[in-house]
């Protein structure tokens, strides 16, 4: 399984992959914001995105994906400090399949993905 990690954090680029590393995944390829993964996204089976960043926030690159007929079956968990509960039904609205605040515990992002493939 392929998975992309986009945010605008090296820090927690790193963070995230180490804890998918633990979580047995290791096919994982990198993202600095939207436009960035949009460039990207080829075989990929899962995204993992931030929501603040530049050029392309979390919020519009899921739109993006849920509007383009290659790419929006993708479950997309979301990886954010915006943990308003506003925030998050405007997140599920726009198509992130789950959502996850930092920080995280392995966990918590291991329960977060089973309930992604599960459904
Ligand atoms: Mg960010």
């Amino acid at each position: 399984m392929k998975v992309i990690v986009v945010d605008d954090s090296s820090t927690m680029r790193r963070i995230i992959k180490n804890t998918l590393a633990r979580l047995g995944y290791t096919d994982i390829i990198e993202a600095e914001h939207g436009l960035d993964a949009l460039t990207k996204l080829d075989g990929v089976d899962m995204i993992f995105t931030d929501w603040n960043m530049p050029e392309m926030d979390g919020l519009t690159f899921v739109k993006s994906i849920r509007s383009s007929d290659s790419y929006k079956k993708i479950p997309i968990i979301m990886v954010t400090t915006e943990a308003a509960k506003e925030d998050i039904v405007e997140a599920i609205q726009s198509g992130v399949n789950n959502y996850v605040v930092k920080p995280f515990t392995p966990d918590i992002l291991k329960s977060k993905i089973e309930a992604v493939l599960n459904r």
